[in-house]
């Protein structure tokens, strides 16, 4: 949604009732999330959706908290759901809370009693349950559909009074209990709930069901295209029979759109809540959770999440997003924009025998290749330095190019170097390796042409940093439940070696780690440990591996 010329079937919905004058030009979104945990990527597409609809049809979007279920809501999660929303970069028309409709809904309630559209139950759960049917059988009428309207008025008056406890009673529309769609035959629209409402108090002690509170809201606040996931189409039968019934001027058209499922993930925030709960993650914002403050705090930019969106597009089609399609997004956009640092996750310790003692000499490298106007860095080398233990393999395989013993290869923006000897400790750990240099070689058309190129760190002038390395939170691309978590999806570099290029303080600046991948500093890191995040690897290495 981007781009202007994003178009879906949801503007073509909106051309056309611009064309028949169906809201009178207007285009009014809104974003309804319910405050009950943090919002991940699926909201985030949502969110681009409306805002993005609004900006196109030069209309508004409002951020509404749809809070009508007071015991799993709570203001913590109020503040993070707007933080997210700034940081994306949208700004609401203006901000409203389902409870602030309180009053209006029950005046609602009260007036279709009245005419004979609402009744209050007695039945139990189960029984209005069993009475509504299945799919394949029709529903059965309650024993309390025929009460009279007076004592329906006295019933609901005592609800809300608090003379019943909870469960005791509730009010159901009245529609048709033999509707093919179940959601007609009779759906409670309120139920008793003496609990403490994070805005109201303990004003209420009645509270709508969200079906008849969410289209009275889009009602309220002169909604005209009410965006929601597909889940909800069956629900829109009922949306309009309220609509009608209230007979609210502005009437608001719901449009039904296709869930975002991300593999090796789970969207929702029930889901999710546990994961912080059981202490799996260390909370919301864990760099591994597909939360927005996850993803934030992983190093993921909000223009990489909106490029995300608009590349999965709008349609009616559920489908399951590979990860590597959210990866490109950043990866392609750091490839443009980071500055290049070399840094080593697990050092072996390399002494390069015939440079000369006490000595450096520093070294001039594009802080990005990509980006002419990035300039340049210097970096040192001296006789010490550290390279990955990964580059390293004392009996090669076939094909190895990196360094092995008696094996020439280059170090990145330095000179050629020959690993003469290993030196191991009593356990047979390899401890250092003696190389030597090939001073020639400083000029890269004069030495010998050698396969292999690793990157390393000036052991006399490089930053200790301890890096998390993330992988996929569950292990099984479509998971069910919470025994699919991948226990290796945060691994912990305690002894990393980076370029003292690397800026200590600045929280927000991206590095690619040359070879490696592309890393952001820890937003809960103190100044003394310096802590990296890894936010993606170079490639998408994540298939191959699994083949
Ligand atoms: P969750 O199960 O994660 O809580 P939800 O739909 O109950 O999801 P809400 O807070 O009610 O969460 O959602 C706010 C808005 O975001 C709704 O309009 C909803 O349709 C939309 N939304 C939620 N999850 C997704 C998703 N995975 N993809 C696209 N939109 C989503
Ligand atoms: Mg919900």
């Amino acid at each position: 949604m981007d781009k202007p010329t994003n178009k879906n079937f949801i503007t073509n919905i909106i051309d056309n009732d611009n064309n028949t004058n169906k809201f009178s030009g207007r285009v009014h979104t809104r974003f309804p999330p319910e405050p009950n945990g943090y919002l991940h990527i699926g909201h985030a597409k949502s969110i681009c959706l409306n805002f993005e609809i609004a900006n196109l049809y030069n209309g508004v979007c409002n951020l509404r908290f749809d809070d009508t279920n007071p015991e799993k809501e709570n203001i913590e999660y109020i503040e993070a759901i707007k933080k997210d929303i700034e940081w994306l970069g949208y700004e609401w028309n203006s901000m409203h809370y389902s409870s602030d409709y309180f009053e209006k809904i029950y005046k609602y309630a009260l007036s279709l009693i009245e005419n004979n559209f609402a009744y209050v139950d007695s039945s139990s759960p189960e029984v209005i349950k069993k009475e509504r049917g299945t799919l394949t059988e029709p529903g059965t009428n309650s024993k309390d559909r025929d009460r009279t309207i007076e004592e329906n008025i006295k019933l609901f008056n005592e609800m809300k009074e608090g003379n019943f406890s909870d469960g005791e009673y509730v009010l159901r529309l009245k529609i048709n209990m033999l509707s093919p769609n179940i959601n007609m035959r009779d759906p409670v629209i309120y139920r008793i709930k003496k609990f403490e409402h994070h805005r109201t108090g303990n004003d209420w002690c009645i509270y709508p069901m969200y079906d008849f509170t969410h289209c009275i809201s889009d009602a309220i606040e002169n909604i005209t295209h009410s965006l929601c996931t597909l889940e909800f189409e069956d629900h829109r039968d009922l949306y309009d029979w309220i609509i009608e019934k209230i007979n609210h001027e502005n009437k608001p058209q719901q449009i039904e759109f296709s869930r975002l499922a991300l593999e090796h993930n789970m969207m929702s925030k029930r889901k999710l809540s546990e994961l912080v709960e059981k202490k799996y993650v260390s909370g919301w914002d864990d760099p591994r959770m597909p939360t927005i403050s996850g993803m934030r705090r992983r190093g993921f930019t909000s223009s990489s999440i909106k490029d995300f969106c608009s590349r999965i597009g709008i349609t009616k089609k559920n489908s399951s997003i590979e990860m590597g399609v959210l990866e490109n997004t950043i990866r392609e956009e750091l490839n443009l924009s980071a500055k290049r640092v070399m840094g080593v996750l697990d050092p072996l310790k390399i002494i390069i025998t015939n440079y000369p003692d006490n000595e450096k000499e520093e070294i001039l490298a594009a802080n990005n290749p990509n980006d002419k106007d990035s300039g340049q860095r210097n970096i040192s080398i001296s006789k010490n330095i550290y390279i990955d233990r990964d580059d390293f393999m004392e009996f090669p395989e076939k094909k190895y190019f990196r360094l092995s013993p008696g094996k020439e290869v280059r170090l990145r923006h330095a000179f050629n170097i020959v690993c003469d000897k290993v030196i191991k400790d009593n356990d047979g750990k390899i401890i250092e390796l003696e190389c030597s240099f090939d001073p020639v070689s400083r000029d890269m058309k004069k030495g010998n042409k050698v396969k292999g190129m690793i990157h390393w760190v000036d052991a006399n002038n490089c930053t200790d940093a301890i890096i998390n390395i993330y992988d996929r939170l569950f292990k099984e691309p479509n998971p069910s439940d919470l025994e699919s978590f991948n226990e290796k999806s945060l691994v912990i570099k305690k002894d990393a070696k980076l370029e003292k290029n690397i800026a200590i303080n600045n929280y927000s600046a991206r590095y690619q780690f040359e070879r490696v991948g592309y890393f952001i500093r820890d937003n809960k890191t103190s100044n003394e440990t310096i802590i990296y995040n890894k936010i993606v690897s170079l490639k998408d290495s994540w298939k191959k591996i699994n083949k």
